[in-house]
């Protein structure tokens, strides 16, 4: 599949498999006293669209605490590679978020522009607490720091692919991640 296209392999499916359940347990393990007692208390994950929903759904299923799933959608305008920090939400919340434990499941932390806007707007609407999971980060990118709890890789400042991330909509269905090949941009 993509023959080609993929230049490197960074992140193979067995070492996200393995990091996923890691960062579940490790989530599992903070939030047990949270989250013990109901429905009102259970977990809720803020998964951000399109790119963290396949990270959301193995780490939602990885996780051996109950938890309730919410997408959000927000676009950056700023070119399709480097985001701004201007966020326009395209897809919002379908509950209240008051008074609950969050845990927002990103994708990728490149600048941390997008979710420090996202962190900043959550926060307006009274979490009991708000916390963030990625599976990937890139330090040398990194534009403003954001508190990020949990982190799976910290990854070179390259364009990658795969495992939910896109190229103009493409390579979202790899169950690895990859860097691109330069043939593709041309
Ligand atoms: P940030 O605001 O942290 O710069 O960027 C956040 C968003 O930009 C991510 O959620 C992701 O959608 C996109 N992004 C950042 N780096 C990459 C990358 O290497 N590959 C892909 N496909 N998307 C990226």
């Amino acid at each position: 599949m993509y023959d080609g296209d993929i230049s490197s392999v960074l992140v193979t499916e067995e070492q996200v498999r393995e990091k996923t359940a890691e960062l579940a347990q490790q989530v599992a393990g903070d939030y047990a006293d949270l989250v013990r007692d109901g429905r009102e208390s259970d977990l809720v994950l803020i998964g951000v669209l399109k790119g963290a929903v396949m990270f959301m759904t193995d780490f939602a299923r990885a996780l051996p605490i109950p938890a309730q799933l919410e997408f959000m959608a927000v676009s950056s305008y700023g070119s399709s590679t480097s985001s701004s920090g201007v966020v326009r939400i395209l897809k919002d919340l379908d509950r209240d978020i008051a008074g609950r434990h969050v845990l927002i499941v990103e994708d990728i932390i490149d600048s941390g522009l997008t979710l420090n806007w996202l962190l900043g707007n959550l926060q307006t609407r009274s979490p009991a607490s708000l916390e963030v999971v990625t599976l990937l980060r890139k330090p040398d990118a990194v534009k403003v720091d954001v508190p990020v709890r949990y982190v799976g890789f910290d990854i070179p400042n390259e364009f990658v692919v795969g495992y939910g991330l896109d190229y103009a909509e493409r390579y979202r269905d790899l169950p690895y991640i990859g860097t691109l090949d330069p043939s593709v941009y041309a």
